[in-house]
């Protein structure tokens, strides 16, 4: 009869349900997992691996989110079925205490190996543990006897917990994060957040949940929402990673956004410990990576080489938002008097190729590259092949005369040139 209860409650209460027998397969399931659990920790049954965290645009690995795995005797279980039960029956407190201090461990080994280069580590923690009234007091003993750097620590809760009990949790956070250690909001989007409240909690990064990126290629609501997620955070100061990035398309449109960091099977599955020390030094001594993968900005103006009819126009920026979304490159185009400018960022080698490209097409004339530089970041976070509507005349005004000037004359500065298109590309995006 609990199980039966326990059903309708999972269906949300108020009903009633029969005990039948995919409830007793279940139940028999959540027991066998309850006792294995019991003397998982002391008959060493759990073990670790590192999902790699990487620099969304480059791929360089940052950090890694240690994720639980159990192998009892009759063979591996997912902790999508064991966490849970973990939670409802409170073993996950010591289970927690288990992961904290060999994360810990895993931090001062990478930071001997690596010293100040050693990537984070990200660590779960369950609302059970965040519960617990000498969780902190706990932590603080084992940084101490590991000697961890608390600041290679980040703790991951899921948002549905930390809001579940802001005024607790803001306690219990604030302390944490007087060990120095960081907070990062777990499946960020699929809980209910008052942002009034989260702007009260000392978090650093939001994980966004997968459910949103995996939304990104299937519709453009979905891209809505990611956009709009990702621009909260960044207004916020906080640190985006994204998750479960699977494809090169997600990936590419992220990194229009501006979403920093990602995580997923696109990248690197979780990885036994010594693959990912491998893999990571890998990377640290392949400096070839970094020179490829450089962001790249480039800004030129051309003349149409017939004026444009607005059916034209609207072919060629169709076709130049879809080539550049499947390239990585964002940026702007616009359009006015017989001329273009447009302004490309994205991977070096990419840039360069469409540019070489552009150069060639045949409907076009008098292409004139204005600048061309390494950038940090993107300032463009959309493929903005857009087209705005523009005032008709850009008209100079000076004491003496008063002249109308074109596209071609603005890129005589540069700067002048760069800011022009910023300001319209602002234009666009608001
Ligand atoms: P999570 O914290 O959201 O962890 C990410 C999960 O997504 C991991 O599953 C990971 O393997 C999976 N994942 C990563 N990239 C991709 C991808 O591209 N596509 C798809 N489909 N999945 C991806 P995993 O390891 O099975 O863990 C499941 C959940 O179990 C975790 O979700 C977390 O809530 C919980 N968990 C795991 N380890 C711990 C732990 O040590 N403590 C606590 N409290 N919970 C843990
Ligand atoms: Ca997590
Ligand atoms: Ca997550």
């Amino acid at each position: 009869s609990d199980t039966a209860m326990y059903a309708v409650k999972q269906k949300g209460r108020d009903g009633w349900a029969f005990f039948n027998e995919s409830q007793q397969e279940q139940a028999r399931q959540r027991l066998a997992i309850t006792n294995g659990l019991r003397l998982a920790i002391e008959r060493e049954e759990f073990s670790l691996r590192y999902q790699p965290i990487v620099a969304t645009e480059t791929g360089r690995v940052v950090g890694a989110e240690v994720l639980l795995r159990w192998r009892p005797p009759q063979g591996e279980i997912s902790p999508a079925l064991f966490i849970p039960v973990a939670e409802s029956t409170g073993a996950i407190v010591a289970i927690g205490t288990w992961v904290f201090r060999s994360a810990c461990q895993t931090v001062v080994e990478w930071r001997s190996r690596w010293g100040q280069h050693a990537p984070y580590i990200s660590v779960n923690l369950s609302t059970r543990q965040l519960g617990e009234v000498d969780l902190v007091d706990e932590f603080a003993a084992i940084l101490a006897e590991t000697g961890a750097d608390p600041e290679g620590v980040l703790l991951e809760i899921t948002e549905t917990s930390l809001m579940a009990d802001v005024e607790g949790n803001l306690r219990v956070l604030r302390r944490l994060s007087e060990l120095g250690l960081r907070v990062a909001v777990d499946d960020f989007g699929t809980g209910y957040s008052s942002l009034a409240q989260l702007t009260r909690l000392p978090v650093s990064v939001l994980k966004i949940d997968r459910a949103f990126v995996d939304g990104i290629e299937k519709s453009s609501e979905a891209r809505t929402v990611i956009r709009a997620v990702i621009g909260l955070g960044r207004s916020l100061g906080l640190k985006l990673v994204a998750e479960g990035v699977e494809t090169s398309a997600q990936r590419l449109e992220l990194c229009a956004y501006g979403c920093d960091f990602a995580q997923g099977y696109f990248f690197y599955r979780p990885l036994e410990g010594p693959r990912f020390i491998e893999t990571y030094a890998e990377q640290l001594d392949d400096k070839h990576a970094h020179t490829t993968s450089t962001l790249h900005t480039l800004l030129y103006v051309c003349k149409a080489r017939q004026a444009m009819t607005a059916q034209e126009l609207e072919t060629l920026r169709e076709q130049a938002a879809s080539s550049n979304r499947a390239a990585g490159i964002s940026g702007c185009l616009l359009y006015r008097d017989g001329c273009f400018m447009q302004l490309l960022e994205g991977q070096r080698d990419r840039v360069r190729a469409l540019y070489d490209q552009i150069r060639r097409d045949s409907r076009i004339t008098d292409c004139q590259l204005v600048l061309e530089s390494h950038i940090e970041a993107r300032t463009f976070h959309d493929w903005g092949m857009a087209m705005p509507s523009m005032p008709n005349t850009l008209t100079e005004v000076s004491t003496t005369h008063k002249r109308h000037i074109t596209f071609l004359d603005v890129a005589e500065d540069a700067r002048f040139c760069y800011e022009f298109i910023a300001a319209h590309a602002r234009g666009i995006e608001s």
